[in-house]
């Protein structure tokens, strides 16, 4: 007999937030599990996008009560259906009045950190109605300001969590909470030191979660969706994709890192370093259960997924002073790195190097700056080139694996593959393609490699 889990963690994403008749459903799923005491919420849907348009420069003062008037719809749409509306209709026009002056504060001056602080709003909201909801059906619930705990320094837009911090505080503030109530919390938001609010990057509740397993030593970590599990590809792309019921923590994180949506790519990193596993299910159908990622697995298939991360950059460099020279890539990755710009894919030839850069979701600004470009130029001739999308197979032993390269070639025929990466590691095999080709190519690639 296995022993009952004493606490989960459970994300529920922007979709399962979306409006009462969601926000109902997830507290229903709080509800039938005790084990259910720690809910981390993300912005109801749509919100953080309007956010995003909020925080950017040169938006009019129209644009702005526009924006703040579609929210507030969103969030009394849902407080309509509640008994303590009025009262937390007052919350919600304390927070949008906060929200108002960060939004003129942001026209007049511009900056990444009041970008933050407006984006944190679709989660104060959501934390805060979520929480009533709960009570509404009968469980004992309250919202939780996870600033308290989730201390972070001060890269706004990416900010990088202290985990020692966030145990002690998680132990030391969070856990004695568990005892009376259900906590309902703030995915994707953070603190610096000196108390302003930072964000973790988009689709980080996900990853919140996960720290806040880890920290508290939790027994499970459960992330409930809008699909009813990891699919054997985004199921946007092709109505042929399957769940997938269990898959290892590697092959998981892989689809994260490669750009599937369904995780944020940090995820399971705290997950795997305190091996809790991982459940992803739909809160629309909890009944037809989920993926369960962990440690082990019973089957380790050639083929797992394919993943795809749109908006992908190659830069190519190229200098015949590289032939037979040492020394040329560190100079082009001492300028990458002065530009704190992180690799992603390598391929290199006798006087030439290609190399992808990662264009995070809803950022406004190309990775590769003029300022970048201008110092390569210095050392070498520069092409870059956009538009692009990068394609993951993911699975167990590809680099022993006869076939696969052929398979590629043939879902792909007629498409220009700018560029192809096998060997370094046994789990994925990947390559660029193309962005107006990519679904294509990723449904062919498909349906020739899962036959279900
Ligand atoms: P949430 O708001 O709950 O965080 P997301 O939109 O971030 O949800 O992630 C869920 C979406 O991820 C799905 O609707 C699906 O379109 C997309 N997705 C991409 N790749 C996969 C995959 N391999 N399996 C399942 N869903 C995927
Ligand atoms: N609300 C944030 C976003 O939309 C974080 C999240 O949902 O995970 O990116
Ligand atoms: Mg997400």
């Amino acid at each position: 007999m296995s022993t009952p889990k004493n606490l989960t963690i459970s994300k529920f994403g922007g979709t399962s937030v979306a409006d009462y008749e969601a926000m109902v459903r997830c507290a229903k799923i709080i509800q039938n599990d005790p084990s259910n005491k720690v809910a981390v919420v993300s912005a109801s849907s749509g919100v953080t996008n309007h956010l995003v348009r909020l925080g950017q420069p040169q938006i009019s003062e129209d644009e702005q009560v526009e924006i703040i008037n579609s929210i507030k719809a969103i969030q009394l749409n849902i407080t309509q259906h509640l008994s303590k509306e009025a009262e937390l209709n007052e919350t919600v026009e304390q927070l949008l009045a906060e929200l108002t002056q960060y939004a003129k504060e942001q026209s007049l001056n511009h900056s990444l950190r009041t970008a933050d602080a407006i984006l944190s709003y679709g989660e104060q909201f959501s934390s805060i109605i979520f929480a009533e909801v709960l009570q509404t059906i009968g469980v004992n619930a309250k919202a939780f300001d996870i600033r308290q705990i989730m201390k972070t320094n001060s890269l706004f837009g990416k900010a990088v969590v202290d985990l020692q911090l966030l145990k002690e505080n998680a132990l030391s503030i969070l856990k004695p909470e568990l005892e009376d109530n259900i906590i309902v919390t703030q995915g994707f938001i953070g603190q610096n030191e000196a108390g302003q609010t930072t964000t973790l990057g988009r689709g980080g509740s996900d990853y919140s979660a996960a720290l806040l397993a880890e920290a508290l030593d939790a027994d499970d970590l459960a992330i409930w969706t809008d699909v009813v599990g990891i699919f054997t590809t985004d199921p946007r792309i092709t109505d042929k994709a399957r769940a997938i019921k269990e898959i290892s923590f590697g092959e998981a994180a892989e689809m994260a890192t490669f750009g599937a949506k369904i995780l944020h790519p940090a995820t399971l990193i705290p997950a795997m370093r305190q091996n809790i596993p991982v459940f992803v299910g739909s809160s629309k159908a909890p009944e037809q259960g989920g993926t369960r990622i962990q440690k082990v697995v019973e089957s380790c298939p050639t083929f797992r997924s394919i993943a795809l991360r749109r908006e992908q950059t190659l830069v190519t460099v190229k200098s015949p002073e590289m032939l037979h020279a040492s020394g040329f890539l560190a100079k082009v990755f001492a300028i990458l790195a002065k530009h704190e710009l992180s690799v992603d894919l390598i391929t290199t030839s006798e006087i030439s190097v290609a190399l992808t850069f990662d264009n995070p979701v809803g950022s406004t600004q190309a990775v590769i700056t003029k300022a970048v470009v201008q110092e390569l130029e210095k050392l070498c001739d520069v092409k870059v080139e956009d538009g692009l999308s990068l394609v993951a197979v993911i699975g167990n032993k590809m680099h022993s694996t006869s076939g696969i390269g052929n398979k590629i070639l043939h879902a792909a025929e007629g498409v220009n593959i700018r560029m192809m990466c096998q060997g370094a590691s046994a789990h994925n095999l990947c390559f660029l393609v193309p962005e107006d080709e990519a679904n294509k190519v990723v449904e062919k690639l498909h349906s020739s490699l899962f036959s279900f």
